[in-house]
C-alpha cells in the first residue's frame, strides 16, 4: 500500500476551509422487516429470516410496515422537518449479490421529511446548527462475508457467504445539507452531530442505534475549498464509519489528505473510500465522477405514503423531551455550571447518574461519586464509565449509608473500592470489612474518654477556650477507631465531656 501523503492540520486549515456532509444510516428496530412481516430479531441462523418480498423472488408484493413509517415521521419531526403530505417510495436499480431484488426500495426525490436542522452543542459549550437536507426510508441490504483473503474485503477472497436475514430491515437515512462554517472544528461538528443524533434517536425509541453493532452508521462526505473560495471543492466519501471517534478520525485526516494533494497541484477525486480503525486513515475505493445512473422510478407495487395531518400532529405532540434540552434541564434542577455539565456528559456520566438517582441518591451525591472516586477509576483502568463494575444501584446504596450516618466519606470510598475488587455488593464489603461508622455511643464515649485522659494538657487548653484545640483530640478518636467514627459526633462528644459550648 503507498504511504498517502498528508499535510499538518495547522498548514491545511491555514490554507482551506473544510465543507462536510454527513449521511446517516439508522436501522429502525421494528419487530419486522420493512415490507414483509420476517422478524429483524439480530443473531439467527443465516437466512432463517427471509421470505419470497425480502428475496425478491417473483409474484411478491410487499406492504408497508405503518411502525416503519412511523417511526420516520418521528425522527423526521425532532429534526425540524416537514413532513410530506404524500410521497412514494421509489427504486434504486443496481445489481449486488447482497441485494436478490436487484432494486432498493428507497425514496428519492419524494423524501418523507425534508428542511430541518439539529443543533448539535460542542465541547466548549457553542451550540452549531447543521442544516438537514431530507430524511428518507429505505431498507437494508444483505451481509456479504468475503472468506479465504487477509482483510475481509473482497478482493483476495476466495468466496463469499451471504446472509439475507438483514436484507429488508427498515432503514432511515438522514442526510445533512453542506456543513459549512466550521473551520478547524469541522471534524469536531461531525462528531458532535453524529452523538446528538444517536441520542435523538435513542429518545425517541425508534432505535437502539448501537454503532459497534451497525444499527447506525455514517458517510462522511468532504472537500476542502482555498479560504475565502464560495464554490465548493470536489469530495470524497468515506463510507460506512462506525464509531464517534472514527467519524472525528476521518474528517480530520481527509482533510489533512485533500490539502496534502491540493497544495502539491494534485487534483481530488470524486470517489467513495474506506475507514480503516487500525490507523485512521482511508484509502480509495469506488470511483463516482459522474452520478450513478440507478434509474430511479417510483414503485408501483406500493401506494404512496400520505401521513395525515391529525396524525403528524399527533405525533408530535407525543415526542419525548429532546436530549439537549432535557440536559439543560437537568443541570438547572442540579444547580451546575455549563462545564461541569459539559465533563458529567464528557465522562459519558449522565445515564448513570439518573440511574443512580433513579435509585433513590441525591443528584449531588450521584453525581459525586460518578465524577470522581469512579472516573478516576475508569481513567486509571482505561475502561468507559459504564463499563466500570458497579452498578448504579450500589452506588445509590453507598450513598444511602452516607446519608444515613452508617459510612463517612472515608469508608465509602473503602466500600467502593471492595465493590470493584468483586468483594460484593456495598453491605457484603460493610460487613466483610467491618467498615460502619461507629455509632455505638457507649464504645465512642469511651474512646473520647482514653483520648482526653491520654491528651491531658490538651484538654485543658480546650477547657480554657481554645477550641481550635479539639481537633488534635478528634484525630486521636478517629486514630482509635480506624477512622470509623463520625468526625461530626466526635467533636460534639468532646466538648460535651469537656464542659465546653461548641
Ligand atoms: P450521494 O448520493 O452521491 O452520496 P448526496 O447528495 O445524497 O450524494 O449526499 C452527499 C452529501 O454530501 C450531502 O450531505 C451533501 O450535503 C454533501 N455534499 C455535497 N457536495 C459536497 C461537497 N462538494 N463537499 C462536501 N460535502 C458535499
Ligand atoms: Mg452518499
Ligand atoms: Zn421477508
Amino acid at each position: 500500500m503507498t504511504v498517502t501523503e498528508l499535510l499538518s492540520y495547522e498548514d491545511a486549515l491555514a490554507a482551506y476551509d473544510p465543507v462536510m456532509g454527513l449521511e446517516v444510516h439508522v436501522e429502525l428496530g421494528t419487530r419486522t422487516k420493512m415490507f414483509c412481516g420476517c422478524s429483524t430479531a439480530l443473531g439467527a441462523e443465516p437466512n432463517s429470516q427471509v421470505c419470497p418480498t425480502c428475496l425478491g423472488l417473483p409474484g411478491s408484493l410487499p406492504v408497508v410496515n405503518e411502525t416503519g413509517v412511523e417511526s420516520a415521521v418521528k425522527i423526521g419531526l425532532a429534526l425540524n422537518c416537514s413532513i410530506a403530505e404524500w410521497c412514494r417510495f421509489a427504486r434504486k436499480n443496481y445489481f449486488y449479490p447482497d441485494m436478490p431484488k436487484n432494486f432498493q426500495t428507497s425514496q428519492y426525490d419524494e423524501p418523507i421529511a425534508y428542511d430541518g436542522y439539529l443543533d448539535v452543542q460542542l465541547e466548549d459549550g457553542e451550540v452549531f446548527r447543521v442544516q438537514i437536507e431530507r430524511a428518507h426510508m429505505e431498507e437494508d441490504t444483505g451481509k456479504s462475508t468475503h472468506v479465504g483473503g487477509a482483510t475481509g474485503r473482497i478482493h483476495g477472497a476466495s468466496h463469499s457467504l451471504l446472509d439475507y436475514n438483514r436484507a429488508g430491515i427498515p432503514l432511515i437515512e438522514i442526510v445533512t445539507k453542506p456543513i459549512e462554517g466550521a473551520g478547524d472544528r469541522a471534524p469536531e461538528v461531525a462528531r458532535a452531530y453524529v452523538a446528538e443524533l444517536r441520542e435523538l434517536i435513542k429518545a425517541l425509541g425508534v432505535s437502539e442505534a448501537r454503532m459497534e453493532m451497525g444499527q447506525m452508521r455514517c458517510d462522511v462526505n468532504l472537500s476542502l475549498r482555498p479560504r475565502g473560495e464560495q464554490k465548493f471543492g470536489t469530495r470524497s466519501e468515506t463510507k460506512n464509519v462506525n464509531s464517534l471517534r472514527s467519524v472525528e478520525r476521518a474528517a480530520r485526516f481527509e482533510i489533512q489528505r485533500h490539502a496534502a494533494v491540493l497544495t502539491s497541484g494534485g487534483t481530488i477525486v470524486q470517489e467513495t473510500r474506506h475507514f480503516h480503525e487500525e490507523d485512521g486513515s482511508t484509502t480509495s475505493g469506488r470511483i463516482k465522477e459522474e452520478a450513478e445512473d440507478y434509474r430511479y422510478f417510483p414503485e408501483p407495487d406500493l401506494v404512496p405514503v400520505a401521513p395525515s395531518r391529525e396524525w403528524v400532529e399527533e405525533l408530535r405532540a407525543g415526542l419525548p423531551e429532546l436530549p439537549r434540552l432535557r440536559r439543560k434541564r437537568l443541570q438547572e434542577e442540579w444547580g451546575i455550571a455549563d462545564h461541569e455539565m459539559q465533563s458529567v456528559l464528557n465522562a459519558g456520566a449522565l445515564d448513570l447518574i439518573l440511574a443512580t438517582i433513579a435509585e433513590g441518591a441525591d443528584s449531588a451525591a450521584a453525581r459525586k461519586w460518578w465524577m470522581g472516586e469512579l472516573a478516576r477509576h475508569a481513567n486509571e483502568s482505561g475502561a468507559e464509565l459504564a463499563a466500570v463494575p458497579i452498578t448504579p444501584a450500589q452506588v445509590a446504596r453507598v450513598a444511602a449509608l452516607v446519608a444515613a450516618g452508617d459510612l463517612n466519606d472515608k469508608l465509602a470510598r473503602q466500600v467502593i473500592e471492595g465493590v470493584l475488587a468483586g468483594e460484593g455488593g456495598p453491605d457484603e464489603v460493610v460487613d466483610r470489612r467491618g467498615l460502619k461508622v461507629v455509632s455505638d455511643e457507649g464504645a465512642l464515649g469511651k474512646a473520647v474518654d482514653d483520648a482526653i485522659a491520654a491528651n491531658a494538657a490538651v484538654a485543658d487548653r480546650i477547657r480554657g477556650g481554645n477550641l481550635a484545640a479539639a481537633g488534635a483530640l478528634i484525630g486521636a478518636v478517629m486514630k482509635a477507631t480506624r477512622g470509623q467514627a463520625d468526625a461530626k459526633r466526635v467533636r460534639e462528644l468532646v466538648l460535651e465531656k469537656l464542659g465546653v459550648q461548641g
